[in-house]
């Protein structure tokens, strides 16, 4: 299998592909109530070509993709392209994101083509918070389907976007779940991707300020290694089940080793979370391109990546902050 190496000599193996920008939530940080401007669904790329792009991007040396949105459920058929993605050579880890208000009754199927890591968006462990915050009222579904995941021995992650005032109670909480379930709760520093006006202000909750209010709870956390490609800043803490991760999105500490892309579900290519998109792959599939142009232009993306988010958000014409949502984005 070749490596895709990028222009700061950082190997490039993971793809995130959003399918849909549409979502059955509203999270307060991600999107508007009305939602965002979603275009039709005629500008969505389809599952073939998805198919497609993955089967270029494995023969390149793609070997991982994740499965976001949006959320990936509200998309139809969606276990036609886990099943599409199960059986492309190369593709050895599919992992998913999503925010578990459908996921449930697909968890049987989705072990059975080999998915194993989940990642679950659960912001508070309170029923009236959590719909403060996401705007619906569907806290008991998504615990049940944590709950679910856990049974099937899935390994989950609870990504929990850190809200001054809103959720920022739930971090100790949160923490002693990991006292005895084998879960990593992962605290994100929030990003101006909100689909708004993007002014967030300064930023409360950055990576320092959540690791200090652990560290003062419990004063035995520990610091642990972070694994190869990891964006978070992990922990352990003795005899718990398990473990607790910062991610520091805005501050951005984790470029250095960063090896993923990002496809949105318009097909705009983004080699860095930061950057306004580099090409649109669909626009180039539907104009008739060979798997070999395609490749070429992935080749010269990689090639011409940004250091670092800060020298993406530099590059940006369209400024920033920026408009863009992060259910267009992927997480
Ligand atoms: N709907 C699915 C979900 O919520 O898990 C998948 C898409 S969602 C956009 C992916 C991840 O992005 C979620 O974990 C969400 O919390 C995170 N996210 C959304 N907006 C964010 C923001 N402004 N800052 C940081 N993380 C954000
Ligand atoms: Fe939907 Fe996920 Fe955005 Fe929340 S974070 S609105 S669940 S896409």
């Amino acid at each position: 299998m070749p490596s895709l190496i990028d222009n700061h000599g950082r190997p490039i193996n993971y793809v995130r592909l959003a399918i849909t920008d549409r979502c059955n939530l509203r999270c307060t940080y991600c999107m508007p109530e009305q939602g965002i401007d979603f275009g039709p669904r005629s500008t969505l790329l389809q599952y073939e070509e998805m198919l497609r792009l993955m089967r270029i991007l494995a023969d390149m040396g793609i070997n991982k993709v994740r499965i976001t949105g949006g959320e990936p459920f509200v998309r139809r058929d969606v276990m036609d392209l886990f099943q599409g993605l199960a059986a492309i050579d190369g593709i050895t880890k599919i992992a998913l994101t999503t925010n578990g208000t459908l996921t449930q009754t697909h968890l049987p199927a989705l072990w059975d083509l080999g998915v194993r890591q989940i990642n679950l968006s659960l912001d508070t462990l309170d029923r009236s918070r959590f719909f403060q915050i996401t705007r619906r009222d569907e806290f008991d579904t998504v615990w049940a389907t944590f709950m679910a995941m856990l049974e099937q021995q899935f390994e989950v992650k609870i990504n929990v976007v850190l809200l001054q005032g809103q959720n920022d109670m739930d971090i100790i909480p949160f923490v002693k779940l990991t006292q005895d379930l084998p879960v990593s709760v992962r605290f994100i520093e929030e990003m101006p991707f909100n689909g708004g006006d993007a002014a967030q202000g300064k930023l409360y909750w950055d990576w320092k300020r959540i690791e200090s209010v652990i560290q003062s709870e419990f004063p035995q956390i520990n610091k642990i290694p972070d694994p190869p490609y990891s964006t978070a800043l992990n922990y352990s803490i003795p005899d718990f089940a398990g473990s607790v991760g910062i991610i520091p999105a805005y501050s951005r500490t984790f470029c250095g080793t960063c090896n993923r892309l990002r496809v949105t579900p318009q097909g705009l290519l983004k080699t860095c979370l930061y950057d306004q998109g580099v090409f649109n792959i669909r626009d180039l599939m539907r104009a008739g391109a060979t798997d070999a142009e395609i490749q070429t232009a992935l080749l010269e993306a990689i090639g011409s990546r940004a250091k670092d988010g800060y020298e993406a958000e530099n590059r940006r014409l369209s400024g920033f902050p920026a408009r863009e949502s992060m259910t267009t984005i992927g997480g």
